[in-house]
C-alpha cells in the first residue's frame, strides 16, 4: 500500500508586494521543495527555528494555504489538484492541531458547541442528542469530563483547553493529523501530558501525525523519523536515535547542542556548536546552501552551490557538502 502521506517537491512561495501599485518587489520562498514519506500509524517530527518553513509546510498539505506545487497524496490520492467539494470533503481525512489553544477556539461558543461544529458542518450527526454523545465521547477520549461541557473556553487552563482542540480535531475521524507546535504555549509541566496524549490516541486510533515543533527534545520520543528544516528545505532526516547520535548536518548539530543535559560528564565530552545570529529573510535567502552565513564550517563552494539531499547510510538523509563533520558531538 502507499504511504498514508507523501510529499513531493512541495512549494509554497508568496508573492512580496510594494507601493501604491502593489508590484511585486519578490518571492519568499516559504516552502522551497520539501518531500517526505510518513507511513500509516507513524509520526514525522517536522523540527527548525522559527522562519524555517515547518508551520508552511504542515498547512501547505492541507491546503490552509495554497501550494506553488508539488504534490501531496494521502492514501494514494491527489490533494492539490482537488476541486474546493472534493477538498471539502477531503478534509475529514486531514486535521490540524494548533499551537495557540487560547487563540485557535472561539472564546463565544461552549466547549459543546466546539466540538460539535464540525460534526454539524459535515453533516455526521443527525440530532441533538446524538450531538451529545458524541461530544461526550470526544471528551472522555481526550481526558475531559463531559460535565463540563456547557462550560467555555477561558474556564479551562491551557493544557485543558489544547485537550479541547485535540477532541475538536479528532471529531471528524481523521487519518492524518498535522499538529503544529501542540505543546509550545504550555507550562513545561503540561507539555509531557499532552505528548502523552497525543501517543496514546495514535495507538489507539492508528492516527498518522506531523508533529511540528521548534524543539528537538519535544519529538524525540513520539517521533518515528524526523526531518530538520532550514529556511524552506529539508537540510536532514533520519530516525531519532541514529539523529541524535550521529547527526551529519552542522544545523542539526546545533541545534542538538542547544539541549541541555542534566549529565556533567556527558556536558565536558559534547563539543559545543552554538548557533549564531537569526534565520535569515526566506525573501532573497542566501546562495548556495542556506546555511552558510551561520555554519562553522562554511567553503568557498557552500554559498555557490546548494548542496543536494542524500542519503548517507540507510534510512539517513543529510545535504551538506562537506561529507565528514570535523568533529560530531556525542549525545546521549
Ligand atoms: Fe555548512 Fe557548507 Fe555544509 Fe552548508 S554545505 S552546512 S555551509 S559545510
Ligand atoms: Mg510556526
Amino acid at each position: 500500500p502507499p504511504p498514508l502521506l507523501s510529499v513531493r517537491d512541495l512549494k509554497v512561495h508568496f508573492p512580496v508586494r510594494r507601493g501604491l501599485l502593489q508590484r511585486q518587489v519578490g518571492t519568499v520562498r516559504a516552502v522551497d521543495g520539501v518531500s517526505f514519506d510518513v507511513e500509516r500509524g507513524a509520526t514525522l517530527g517536522l523540527v527548525g527555528e522559527s522562519g524555517c518553513g515547518k508551520s508552511t509546510t504542515g498547512r501547505g498539505i492541507l491546503r490552509l494555504v495554497p501550494p506553488t506545487s508539488g504534490s501531496v497524496k494521502i492514501d494514494g490520492r491527489e490533494i492539490l489538484t482537488l476541486d474546493p467539494g472534493a477538498l471539502r470533503k477531503a478534509r475529514r481525512e486531514m486535521q490540524m492541531i494548533f499551537q495557540d489553544p487560547y487563540a485557535s477556539l472561539n472564546p463565544r461558543m461552549t466547549v459543546h458547541d466546539l466540538i460539535a461544529e464540525p460534526l454539524s458542518t459535515h453533516g455526521l450527526v443527525s440530532s441533538r442528542d446524538e450531538a451529545l454523545r458524541e461530544v461526550a465521547r470526544l471528551m472522555e477520549l481526550v481526558g475531559l469530563s463531559p460535565s463540563y461541557m456547557r462550560r467555555y473556553p477561558h474556564e479551562f487552563s491551557g493544557g485543558q483547553r489544547q485537550r479541547i482542540g485535540i477532541a475538536r480535531a479528532l471529531a471528524l475521524k481523521p487519518k492524518l493529523v498535522i499538529a503544529d507546535e501542540p505543546v509550545s504555549a504550555l507550562d513545561v509541566s503540561i507539555q509531557a501530558q499532552i505528548v502523552n496524549l497525543l501517543a496514546s490516541l495514535q495507538r489507539e486510533l492508528s492516527l498518522t501525525y506531523v508533529f511540528v515543533a521548534h524543539d528537538l527534545a519535544v519529538v524525540r520520543h513520539l517521533s518515528s523519523e524526523i526531518a530538520v528544516m532550514y529556511l524552506g528545505r529539508i537540510v536532514e532526516r533520519a530516525r531519532p536515535d541514529e539523529l541524535f547520535r550521529s547527526p551529519q548536518h552542522p544545523y542539526t548539530q546545533a541545534l542538538l547542542s542547544a539541549i541541555p543535559i542534566p549529565d556533567p560528564d556527558v556536558e565536558r565530552t559534547r563539543r559545543r556548536l552554538p548557533l549564531v545570529g537569526e534565520v535569515p529573510s526566506p525573501l532573497n535567502p542566501p546562495s548556495g546552501c542556506h546555511f552558510h552565513t551561520r555554519c562553522p564550517y562554511t567553503m568557498d563552494r557552500c554559498s555557490a552551490e546548494a548542496p543536494p539531499l542524500e542519503e548517507r547510510r540507510p534510512g539517513h538523509w543529510a545535504a551538506c557538502h562537506l561529507t565528514e563533520l570535523p568533529t560530531a558531538p556525542t549525545h546521549p
